[in-house]
């Protein structure tokens, strides 16, 4: 367990933060792809941070399906695969004070998640970057959250696993962070770092 001072504000990421992007890509791709060229897709993708277009040739390449209808089946049938993590669920459940996901993406994609993922209702606003017009870690997509919760950088933490989009983003503007771990990542010097969402306890 880590112990955190506890904020006013929650400023959660969402892709590999609140669902397990990991496990959903691996079983889209799964439905498309042979077994044997999973590790290349899953390598292309890169967690979600490989170039997308690279990601459609693979796919393509190893399904069969056109560059057009692999890109059409990651924005449509992806997000049907999208799960709350467990220890997400906990997380929102425990705490009481306003919730925003800051999330970098395309509107229609992370929409989608949000819903099949069962977290609309269960934050109070969505940051998308989309709609934003600024994406992680650009200081206006936080300022934006903070903004829509009505609070300082202060008064917020921001929860997430990207190095740089998350923590550094986040930390530039302020907002203190805590990371939380993936394998596509190591941990950023002097932040503090969890496996699990439930390992935070807060001061
Ligand atoms: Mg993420």
């Amino acid at each position: 367990m880590i112990r955190i001072p506890r904020p006013r504000v929650l400023l959660l990421d969402l892709d590999n933060t609140l669902v397990d992007r990991e496990a959903a890509f691996e079983a889209w791709a799964a439905a498309l792809v042979p077994p044997d060229l999973m590790p290349g897709i899953v390598a292309v993708d890169a967690g979600g941070y490989g170039p997308k277009l690279l990601l459609y040739r693979a796919v393509a390449r190893a399904s069969g399906l056109s560059v057009a209808a692999a890109r059409e089946s990651f924005l449509t049938d992806f997000a049907r695969y999208v799960r709350s993590r467990p220890d997400a669920d906990a997380l929102l459940a425990a705490f009481g004070g306003p919730k925003v996901i800051v999330t970098n993406g395309l509107r229609r994609l992370q929409r989608a998640k949000l819903v099949c993922a069962g977290l609309v209702g269960r934050v109070d606003h969505v940051c998308i970057s989309d709609e934003v017009g600024a994406e992680k870690p650009d200081p206006a997509i936080f300022h934006a959250a903070l903004a829509c919760a009505g609070c300082g950088p202060e008064d917020a933490l921001m929860i997430g696993d990207h190095p740089v989009n998350d923590i550094a983003g986040a930390l530039g503007v302020g907002i203190p962070a805590v990371f939380v771990r993936s394998r596509w990542f190591a941990d950023p010097v002097g932040v503090p770092a969890v496996a699990l969402l439930t390992e935070i306890a807060w001061a």
